[in-house]
């Protein structure tokens, strides 16, 4: 199966068509997006990819409301953000959008279990619930021994865990993540990226990443090149030839599901939950670990 075969019957998540954004005026204005135009289906990872002021940063903060754009329409889960008034935007970016920063941006003086419940709190998810979806998300990242840390005394890596599950516990359609790994070392990078692609797979959200990182192009479904704000290449990501025939996530045991084999034999555990897109795995059994 490769990833063009299956691009035409999915929804759009999100759709961004012609655009534009100048920062300043005059002989100082600096064309930041010069006609950007894409779009990707749900449940993608996409990896956006160029060097520092090629536009990564503005083109996030447009897709997600946080900036608007001068010229060109961007459409997220089928809302229209450029025409959306304020308070229907800041209910997207509460709802819809999750961001992940290079800077992790968690607060200080909370656990990384408090972190987590902040945006359940914000949605007012009840307690039960909310202690439920914040313990099942910091087990995903692999941190279910850490969850009365703070910030401070947990490592890079491990703070990116936990803004990991802090923007996916609320159940965000699109997560937007800005160099996520540009603070980590190379390994510690590697390793934030493939969580990112397997918790991506197994919540079932759509991701746009800007990265420098070599690694992601290997995970991503599809790569955006951004050359001083233009796309100027579109490729398909090489992950989906990759996808292994069992694997197992949290406690339950996927196979993949292809057209003339339905399931795989054995089980390869795995330290990390990878690959559990409803679509593309059945699940074969809960274990009792
Ligand atoms: P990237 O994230 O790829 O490094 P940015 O989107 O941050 O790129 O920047 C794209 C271009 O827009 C750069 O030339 C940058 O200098 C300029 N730029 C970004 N933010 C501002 C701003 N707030 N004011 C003026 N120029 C900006
Ligand atoms: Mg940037």
């Amino acid at each position: 199966m490769t990833s063009q075969s299956d691009g035409g019957d999915r929804a759009v998540m999100v759709d961004v068509r012609d655009v534009t954004r100048t920062y300043g005026s005059g002989p100082a204005a600096a064309a930041a997006l010069r006609g950007v135009t894409f779009a990707i289906g749900a449940g993608r990872l996409v990896a956006l990819r160029g060097r520092s002021g090629s536009g990564k940063t503005t083109l996030l903060n447009v897709v997600g409301g946080l900036d608007s754009p001068d010229g060109g329409t961007v459409q997220v889960a089928g809302q229209d953000v450029t025409g959306m008034s304020e308070r229907t935007r800041m209910r997207l970016r509460r709802e819809t959008v999750a961001y992940i920063f290079q800077s992790f941006g968690l607060l200080p003086v909370l656990s990384a279990a408090e972190n987590v419940g902040v945006p359940l709190r914000i949605a007012g998810v009840a307690a039960r619930e909310r202690e439920e979806r914040v313990a099942l998300m910091l087990s995903i990242v692999g941190l279910g021994d850490h969850t009365r840390q703070r910030p401070g005394e947990l490592s890079g890596g491990q703070q990116q865990r936990v803004a990991i599950a802090r923007a996916l516990a609320s159940r965000p359609k699109l997560l937007l993540a800005d160099e996520p790994t540009g603070q980590l070392d190379q390994e510690t990078g590697k390793q934030i990226m493939r969580l990112l692609r397997a918790v991506v797979r197994s919540e079932g959200v759509t991701a746009l990443v800007a990265t420098h990182d070599p690694v992601l192009i290997d995970l991503a479904d599809e790569v955006l090149q951004l050359q001083d704000g233009k796309i100027t290449a579109s490729l398909a990501g090489r992950h989906e030839a990759q996808l292994p025939a069992v694997c197992q996530a949290g406690q339950a045991i996927y196979a993949r599901v292809d057209r003339s084999t339905s399931t795989g034999k054995g089980t390869v555990a795995l330290t990390s939950p990878v690959y559990t897109s409803p679509s593309r795995y059945r699940l074969l059994a809960e274990s009792s670990r």
